[in-house]
């Protein structure tokens, strides 16, 4: 059956007769039809996108919008604590809610490799499903295309975020003052290092998981016991070390960081040494840092120690006069080092 064209069909045809997909699923004909129906819908149906019309038209409170948009390449496409769905929800929720904003709207669309499973897909939305119900968002509108064979690998996901910026709340890359305190939500170099290790198949590194979390409940809870966030990201690629960098860079501030405050899993921490990696460059999706000023920070850390996805944040280190551009580290023996900004891509397709 897979090999016969559904065009040369004049019944219909159904489409779970299809066990990949095929180039006519991107036609925009009945096989299209067919799939959004079957596939899309029952997963993410809601009255907006249940239209399905060529754009979402939704109701928009007042005030600040934030908006962001992400494409999702990993490979593999399913790892040890995720995969691509739930990265592609998490990961759009989490840059809208950097800004302090609730993210209200996804838009999701899909680039489809002929010959990729039907299973394989149905995994994907299943975990979309899941993760966008976890963080309170809608998927409103989408789009689907397929690619010949080879012209892409698999699965690609782009979503588009949308949120609501509360008044009062300005957070900045560039807002960081002398003196504040820099808090981080929980351990880092999870997610890079469970991509890695279950890419190179090691298998003493078995239990090391992604951390793929939606931070919006952890933002909202925080800003209830503080507006005054100066500054906050989720160290994604390029790791903590990166993100601070660009803070120290925006501010034209120095960072100095205590290494021993910073939490690291000790199987991450042996999988990052058995590779020669730094985990201060590795990847996370489900933590955030947050530059907060000093009468505050105690505040905050209650506030995110509360939530379970910021049980083990610590403060890590302050905004200092001295090297305005630089983050320095005092190491655990008690010397002092650079963290530098990283020169080139450490892992490719890691989200
Ligand atoms: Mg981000």
């Amino acid at each position: 059956m897979p090999n016969l064209n559904p065009e040369d069909f004049t019944c219909p045809l159904p489409i779970m007769d299809y066990e990949t997909i095929q180039l006519a699923h991107g036609s925009g004909g009945r096989l299209s039809a067919e799939l959004v129906s079957r596939f899309f819908l029952p997963r993410f149906g809601n009255e907006t996108l249940n239209r399905l019309e060529d754009q979402a038209v939704v109701d928009f409170p007042q005030g600040r919008l934030a908006l962001t948009t992400d494409s999702f390449v990993v490979d593999p496409l399913f790892f040890p604590g995720g995969d691509i769905g739930d990265l592609a929800i998490n990961g759009t929720v989490n840059d809208v809610c950097m800004s302090g904003a609730t993210p209200l709207y996804l838009a999701a669309a899909f680039i489809l490799e002929e010959g990729l499973p039907m299973a394989t897909l149905h995994r994907v939305l299943l975990s979309m499903e899941k993760a966008a119900k976890t963080a309170g968002v809608q998927i409103v509108t989408g789009d689907t295309k397929v690619v010949n064979r080879g012209c892409c690998d698999k699965l690609f996901i782009t979503t588009t975020g949308l949120g609501r910026v509360p008044e009062g709340v300005n957070i900045s890359a560039a807002n960081l003052k002398i003196g504040d305190k820099i808090i981080l939500s929980g351990t880092i170099a999870d997610h890079g290092m469970a991509i890695l290790t279950s890419r190179e198949g090691l298998s003493f590194a078995s239990r090391v998981q992604s951390d793929t979390a939606a931070l919006n409940g952890l933002v909202a809870q925080m800003l209830q016991v503080s507006s005054a966030i100066h500054a906050m990201r989720d160290p994604t690629r390029g790791g903590l070390a990166t993100t601070l960098n660009e803070f120290a860079a925006a501010s034209q501030v120095g960072i100095m960081l205590d290494e021993t405050t910073i939490p690291v899993r000790s199987e991450v921490r042996g999988a990052c040494e058995v590779l020669g990696i730094d985990p201060m460059y590795v990847a996370n999706e489900g933590k955030l840092v947050a530059v907060v000023p000093a009468e505050a920070a105690d505040r905050v850390l209650a506030a995110m120690r509360s939530h379970p996805l910021g049980r083990e944040a610590v403060i890590i280190g302050e905004v200092v006069a001295d090297n305005p551009g630089l983050v320095a580290m005092r190491t655990a023996l008690g010397a002092h080092r650079i963290v530098d900004m990283p020169v080139g891509e450490q892992l490719p397709r890691i989200c």
